[in-house]
């Protein structure tokens, strides 16, 4: 069998620089360090900061008064925010900087009266901080819907946000379906360029390979999204944490294996399968450059040189 390893995969520069402020405020502060919510969506990734001290709890009412949180990287809604002030938190924010542009988006448009409309799955964490920001209509691509213009909006007083971590094919499917009742609303293009650029690499491995194994967690939008473009480009693919979840029947006649990660999976979760599948070759796929990195937000800085 030959590997063919996706490239650019793995780590964005916004679970990068998550990683490093729990790692930086267990540093500074000591541990324990409260992470609210999953740093990042891998829980290799979590158990690693884990047992550098961070604990994670799913709710700032968690976290003992007067305590340091860090809030994870999909962004949280201002309510956190509120409550981790009254409970006097040290709040260290790991906000993803492109999570972060979409909460202005929201904010700035709704102080100007317009009707936001976000395109992204109920219930995810980075959906709830979004939403939080402004008041706003939620259209989950994985439901059917029926938009309406009830309250007869001007199309041009509507906008459109996205999660960052949406299938680009999908999303634009919803938008379009969008624009049939709303011609002239604005569209926010929020789909970030990590989630795009691994989802236009794998577009174009499934081209090449018999399969494609996605290794990453199953909480994980972005990893499940690779996995979706793969079977939608006409190649199977199967999401996995671990060598040990493939199943010997997946890889019966297959000659080319394609693998990709999404954007919290380490790369030496891809090592260990890559090693473990045995190939008589592994090459590397390479399509897109990236050389992105995050510097710490000043607001960050400010805190952490208290
Ligand atoms: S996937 Fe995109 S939005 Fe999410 S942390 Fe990475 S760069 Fe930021």
């Amino acid at each position: 069998m030959e590997i063919y390893l996706a490239s650019p995969r793995g780590f964005c520069a916004g679970v990068v620089l998550a990683i490093d402020l729990v790692e930086i405020a267990l540093e500074k502060y000591g541990a324990p360090v409260y992470v609210k919510h999953q740093i990042v969506h891998n829980p290799v990734v979590v158990s690693e900061v884990e047992s550098k001290g961070a604990i994670t709890v799913e709710n700032v009412s968690d976290v003992p008064d007067n305590s340091v949180v860090v809030f994870s990287a999909h962004g949280s809604p201002p309510s956190d925010y509120k409550l981790a002030e009254e409970k006097n938190l040290r709040v260290i924010d790991a906000t993803c900087p492109l999570v972060t542009k979409v909460h202005n988006e929201a904010k700035k448009y709704s102080k100007e009266g317009k009707n936001i409309i976000l395109v992204g799955h109920k219930g995810h964490q980075e959906v709830i901080g979004t939403s939080g920001q402004a008041n706003m209509k939620i259209i989950d691509d994985r439901d059917e819907f029926n938009l309406e213009n009830n309250d007869s909006v001007k199309d041009e007083d509507v906008i459109v946000l996205s999660q960052t971590t949406l299938s680009v094919r999908d999303t634009e499917n919803t938008v379009n379906k969008i624009k049939d009742v709303f011609p002239k609303a604005k569209i926010r293009n929020d789909i970030c360029y990590a989630t795009t650029n691994r989802q236009e690499v794998t577009v174009k491995l499934a081209s090449e390979v018999d399969l494609i194994l996605v290794v990453g967690a199953s909480n994980s939008s972005n990893c499940n999204r690779l996995r979706d473009v793969s079977i939608q480009s006409g190649t199977n693919a199967y999401l996995i944490n671990s060598y040990d979840e493939i199943e010997k029947k997946w890889l019966e006649g297959i000659e080319k294996v394609g693998i990709t990660s999404g954007a919290s999976t380490p790369d030496k979760l891809v090592y260990e399968i890559v090693k473990k599948l045995e190939p008589k070759k592994v090459i590397r796929f390479h399509d897109i450059d990236e050389e992105i990195k995050f510097e710490i937000p000043r607001k960050v800085k400010k805190l952490l040189d208290e």
